[in-house]
Order: C-alpha cells, then sequence, then structure tokens
C-alpha cells in the first residue's frame, strides 16, 4: 500500500505552529517514505469558518516551501479537497450507519439538550449523550419507527448520533505512544450528521480518509480522544481492513513547560505563534508572524522539526532536505516539547550567517529602498560584512549599521556623559587635521595615525576613540571604529566632528 498522508486543517483563524508542525512532519514523512502528501479542508462547521483562513493555511505553507501533491487550487484523482465542495458524499455513509444499527436520529432540540445538561450540573453530575441516557430522550431508538417516519415528514429537524457500542475494550495501536486501550461505556455518542445537512468534524473526516486512501494519520495529540470513535466508525462502516495507522503528535508546551503553547502566549510573551503576520477579520486586532518578523522560513522549519522529534545525534541544523532523510516516526516523542523563543532566535541567525554578503546585501537594499535611500552596493555588501556576526533579524541590518546612512541626529546621554570629557574637543579638533593628511584612507593608515598621535601625547587609546566614536555614531556600539571612519569617507568623517564638537559644547562637564 502505498503512503498517503494529509494535512487537514479546519479553517478557523490563522494555522499555529503547532499545525504548521503537523503539516511539516506529514510532508516529511510523505518525501521519506516516497508517498503523497495531501491538503484536505475541512470546513464543515460553518459557525467557527472564518473568511481568509485557507488562504492564510495555503501561503503559509507555501512560504516555509511545504508543498502538497493534491489539495484545492491544485487538483488530484481525489479531488474536491475542500469538504464543503464534497457536501453530497457524506448523508450516504450516514444512513448506512443508520440502517445497520449503528447509528440513530435523535430530535431532541438544542434547548432541551442544555436543559439536560444544567440539570446533570445542578446535581454536581455532567451530562453526555449516551448508552446511560439514550433509551430516555428523543431519538428513533425510543420513538419506534413510525414516529420517527412521521417526525421526518413533518420536517422536524434532527441529528443522526453514532451509537457507541456497550461495554467493549476497544485496543487501538498509535505508531509514537503504543498500544491505547479506551473503554466504549465512557464515550458519547457523538452526533456524526447536523441538523443543518452537513456532517460533523468525525464523519467527514473518517469518510474522506478512506475515500482518499489515506494509509497514516499524523496528528495532534488533541485528536487523541476522538480516537476511539474514529476506530468504531472504521469498524462500523466495514472498512476495518483500510483504516489508516494511526500517529498522533506531542503537545507543544510554553516557554515555561507548564500547559499547551496557545494562540494568546505569542504577543503576550513577546514571539510570534504564527508563520504569518494576521489580522482578524471582525475585531482587526493584529497578531504577528514570524515572516513579518524577520525569521528566515528554513529557520522556522528547522526549529519546528526538533520540536517532538530528535534526530538521535547532536546535528541541530538541517536543511529541508536533510530532514527528508533523517525523518522518520519513531524518533517522535510521547512528551509534550517546551517551546524556546531564543533558540528560535538562535535559529535564524545561524541561518543568517549561512548567507553570503553579496545576498544579505541585495536583501538590505531593498530595506534601504523602502526608506527612501539608495545605497552604492559595494559600500553595503561592506557594511554587511562588518554587522553580519550581531544579525539576528534582517531588520537588525538597519538598527546595527543606520549610522552609516544617517548622521547622529543625538547623541546618547550615558555615552556623553561617560566618555566626554575636559579635553575631548580638543583632541577631537587634532584627529581631525590628523585625519585630512591620511592617505591612503584605510584602516590600517587610520589606525597608524591615531596610534601615532596617542603614543606622541601620551594619551589612552580610549581617551581618543571613544569620544570619536560618539561622534560618529552617537554613541557607543557599532563595529570597529577605523572601519566605521572608512566607510565614511573623509569628508563624511570630518564634518560629523566638526558637527558633533559644536553640538557637545553647552554639555556640562
Ligand atoms: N480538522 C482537524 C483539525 O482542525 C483535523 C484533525 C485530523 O487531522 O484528523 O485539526
Amino acid at each position: 500500500m502505498s503512503v498517503r498522508v494529509r494535512f487537514a486543517p479546519s479553517p478557523t483563524g490563522p494555522l499555529h505552529i503547532g499545525g504548521l508542525r503537523t503539516a511539516l512532519f506529514n510532508y516529511l514523512f510523505a518525501r521519506k517514505q516516497k508517498g503523497t502528501f495531501i491538503l484536505r479542508i475541512e470546513d464543515t462547521d460553518q459557525s467557527r469558518y472564518v473568511a481568509g483562513a485557507e488562504d492564510y493555511i495555503i501561503e503559509s505553507l507555501k512560504w516555509c516551501n511545504i508543498p502538497y501533491d493534491e489539495g484545492p487550487l491544485k487538483g488530484g484523482p481525489y479531488a474536491p479537497y475542500r469538504q464543503s465542495d464534497r457536501k453530497v458524499i457524506y448523508r450516504q455513509y450516514a444512513d448506512q450507519l443508520v440502517d445497520s444499527g449503528n447509528a440513530y436520529l435523535a430530535f431532541d432540540t438544542p434547548e432541551e439538550i442544555e436543559n439536560y445538561r444544567k440539570k446533570a450540573e445542578s446535581e454536581g453530575k455532567t451530562f453526555q449523550y449516551d448508552i446511560s441516557v439514550r433509551h430516555k430522550l428523543k431519538n428513533s431508538l425510543t420513538l419506534g419507527e413510525a414516529e420517527t417516519k412521521q417526525l421526518i415528514n413533518s420536517g422536524i429537524p434532527y441529528v443522526i448520533r453514532f451509537k457507541i457500542p456497550e461495554n467493549e475494550q476497544l485496543h487501538v495501536n498509535d505508531l509514537i505512544r503504543g498500544s491505547i486501550t479506551f473503554q466504549t461505556s465512557l464515550l458519547d455518542d457523538k452526533v456524526l450528521f447536523k441538523a443543518d445537512g452537513l456532517p460533523t468534524y468525525h464523519l467527514a473526516n473518517i469518510v474522506d480518509d478512506y475515500l482518499m486512501k489515506i494509509s497514516h494519520v499524523i496528528r495532534g495529540e488533541e485528536w487523541l480522544p476522538s480516537l476511539p470513535l474514529h476506530v468504531l466508525l472504521y469498524h462500523a462502516l466495514g472498512r476495518e481492513k483500510q483504516m489508516p495507522q494511526f500517529a498522533h503528535l506531542p503537545l507543544i508546551l510554553k516557554p515555561s513547560g507548564q500547559g499547551k503553547l496557545s494562540k494568546r502566549d505569542g504577543d503576550k510573551m513577546g514571539f510570534p505563534v504564527f508563520p504569518l503576520q494576521w489580522t482578524d477579520p471582525e475585531t482587526g486586532e493584529v497578531s504577528s508572524g514570524y515572516r513579518e518578523s524577520g525569521y528566515l522560513p528554513e529557520a522556522v522549519v528547522n526549529f519546528l522539526a526538533l520540536l517532538g522529534w530528535n534526530p538521535g545525534s547532536d546535528q541541530e541544523i538541517f536543511s529541508l532536505d536533510e530532514l527528508v532523510e533523517a525523518f522518520s516516526l519513531d524518533r517522535v516523542g510521547k512528551a509534550g516539547s517546551r517551546f524556546d523563543p531564543e533558540k528560535a532566535r538562535w535559529y535564524n541567525q545561524q541561518y543568517i550567517r549561512q548567507q553570503s554578503n553579496e545576498v544579505l546585501a541585495d536583501t538590505f537594499i531593498s530595506l534601504l529602498n523602502q526608506r527612501g535611500i539608495q545605497a552604492d552596493p559595494g559600500k553595503v555588501e561592506k557594511i554587511v560584512g562588518l554587522i553580519r556576526e550581531r544579525i539576528v533579524f534582517m531588520s537588525d541590518l538597519w538598527d546595527q549599521s543606520y549610522f552609516f546612512f544617517t548622521p547622529p541626529e543625538e547623541y546618547d546621554p550615558a555615552t556623553v556623559k561617560k566618555v566626554w570629557k575636559e579635553d575631548s574637543a580638543m583632541i577631537a579638533e587634532d584627529i581631525k587635521k590628523l585625519l585630512n593628511h591620511t592617505d591612503p584612507f584605510n584602516p590600517e593608515e587610520i589606525e597608524k595615525a591615531l596610534k601615532d598621535y596617542s603614543d606622541k601625547n601620551q594619551t589612552g587609546m580610549g581617551k581618543i576613540m571613544n569620544p570619536l566614536r560618539l561622534l560618529l555614531v552617537g554613541g557607543s556600539f557599532g563595529p570597529h571604529l577605523t572601519d566605521i571612519i572608512t566607510l565614511l569617507g573623509k569628508e563624511e568623517t570630518l564634518r560629523r566632528i566638526t558637527i558633533g564638537i559644536h553640538a557637545l559644547k553647552s554639555v556640562n562637564l
């Protein structure tokens, strides 16, 4: 049997990185096994449908370079791949289950169910539509054939519920968790088909996995409670032979390790939990995304792969091809894996360091253009070479080097206090003259000139370099001073020294 796996998100909002990891693991597994990776949109719950979410999912996969072989927009032999376009398919399976006595029609109104729930609650219990109560409620099991028919004919809305078998022990194998035993007596009679004419997630999911010949279901741990129902459905439909193998991936935990990483955590804790920025269509609330925060998709894919899977070696940096080669489900753990935002940053830094100065300069030039700055590519490449080790995000390119493109507008007060002394202006004047005559104007010659001055005047290099840096960049940061001076060029360096001395005249020493 060939390997066919699917990522089956519901378009109820932006894709959480946990969902993205599920997609990634499915993709890696499919590639490794020379199988097929399918994207299926599970949108039968109209009440939870969010406009734009499907496009967001597709765009996220594209950004991460996780292409699907079959799916919406792309098509494939089992099209359509959006459940709302497959509506006509599901009813016959629900009917088959009713005919074989594995499901029944339930006429209880939502209000009635709510009342049962409230009553149970007031007695300190929880209401569950199951074997203990189904014979007391308003359904085709209690009403009999004639009355059921009559209710149907008079247009009374109903749902179709699965009739959970009594007192069975169900043993299911999970590729990550091993054998799991479920007691059917604890399960409720889930709705399979709703009054609105659409199947629920459970029925549509099973039917489509079956029709699309899915061989392995790889999904998040949150779906483990649904597993017994899904297995029972395969049995009841007489399709146990075609039942896929199941693998439930461990949860991604908050950085504290306490509890599941939720959609709300990210912006609260200062890191994105979504691949792309998302604007809620109803509230207008914006959630940050990895892409917009300056992460490279390769870095995101790499750190996600190591959340829950371990390669069995110390290797941390993996290209997508290397991940495909190394991936196996038996190296996926059961325990939740803690999300570490520091590590995510580290990955990004590593991937940025892998890029050549030329590639980084290209990106930087377009960022500069966005700011209305036209810069010489040769100069930008040199600047990139000076700052590349300090870059974690592409946006840091500007933060670490803006002073090459725009003179200081202010001088950092803490640095001024620390380095601008009584003789600083005089020394700076001397250096100005010195630099004016330095030729060629390169780091070695400049260094030599400053050193000679220091020796001749018995002035420490710190007393020369620190105030000079302050005048040129506005603070105590940046790469090596002689590199800054060289790249600024003679004219600009002298100009900044003159302006700076003037600006700092009024400083109280
Ligand atoms: N539609 C489900 C979701 O939103 C799919 C779960 C599954 O993969 O079976 O995640």
